[in-house]
């Protein structure tokens, strides 16, 4: 199984007191390490800053570059020197797994993640849209539909702007009531349309309703939809240790993740489409690499 990472996506950093932390990817890798897991390391696709405006506005590129080039920024979304290049290649990253998808399941272990970032704004730690970059340059290229599932404890705000108005595109959301966290403004099931499905969760929700939930929607849009290729943003924050606005998203076991994947990839499998994954949230370190392991393994 292929694994795309930098050690470059650590030179993104974020300061005191932001979870989103370079540590993350190193707790990952070092899970991976010490338990001589199956996987292959493989390095990001060099992309250049035209392409990126597939998704994104190119006034909003500039400012990101005069931003990153300035150090300036802050709260969630802090900008240091290389922040820019170091979003660059986390959406290539993302780009380089759903090619390598072509021959199986490959997991983009990037940073900084994505799902939050809209076509001309940035926020919740996110910068550049890495799944949406990538699901919009394959659909140019080589297939007919995509289809993103998102089941980090967040709604993919970015994800859904981008791609409200494509019907190329099905996005499934599982998150957490925005009326109760971030993104606050977003994610209700009233915007759903016939590509946009946002299924809500209330705070407290454990594995087995999680699992039920899924199952009862994940199948049947992915059956209907028939997306040649699926691509999964995960979130290990949905873990009950893990960071989050207060009474949260509680999954309590690891398997559970493993579950989730296995159901993505029977289905996948029925219909004939191509699986990758890029990561996005997860700040609880100490179970961050158990969790992602448990999630890729449904694919081997
Ligand atoms: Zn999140």
């Amino acid at each position: 199984m292929k694994i795309v990472y930098s050690e470059r996506f650590l030179e993104h950093e974020t300061g005191a007191g932001n979870p989103e932390t370079p540590e993350r990817l190193v707790a990952i890798v070092k899970y991976l390490k010490e338990n001589n897991l199956p996987v292959i390391f493989d390095k990001p696709k060099e992309i250049a800053d035209r392409d990126l405006y597939i998704v994104h506005d190119e006034e909003y590129i500039e400012k990101l570059k005069f931003l990153s080039d300035m150090q300036q920024g802050g709260g969630d979304n802090p900008f240091s020197m290389n922040t820019f290049k170091i979003a660059k290649l986390a959406a290539g990253g993302a780009l380089k797994a759903a090619e390598n998808s072509e021959n199986g399941f490959s997991f983009a272990l990037i940073r900084p993640p994505g799902h939050h970032a809209s076509r001309n704004a940035f926020g919740g730690f996110c910068y550049l849209n890495n799944i949406a970059f990538t699901v919009a340059s394959v659909i140019a290229t080589n297939i007919k539909m995509a289809m993103i599932v998102d089941i980090d404890q967040h709604h993919g705000n970015g994800t859904q702007d981008i791609f409200y108005n494509d019907s190329r595109v099905f996005y499934l959301s599982f998150h957490q009531d925005p009326n109760t966290c971030f993104p606050w403004s977003s994610g209700f099931e009233k915007e759903n349309n016939r590509h946009i499905k946002n299924v809500v969760l209330q705070p407290g929700i454990k594995d087995a309703e999680y699992l039920k939930t899924f199952q009862d929607n994940f199948p049947k849009y992915a059956n209907e939809f028939k997306p040649q290729l699926i691509g999964v943003s995960v979130g290990f924050d949905t873990f009950y240790k893990d960071y989050s606005c207060g009474n949260a998203i509680d999954i309590q076991d690891s398997a559970t993740y493993n579950k989730i994947g296995s159901m993505i990839q029977e289905q996948a499998e029925k219909i004939g489409a191509r699986v990758f994954a890029v990561l996005e949230g997860g700040y609880y370190l100490d179970t961050l690499g158990q969790n992602f392991w448990s999630f890729c393994s449904a694919f081997l």
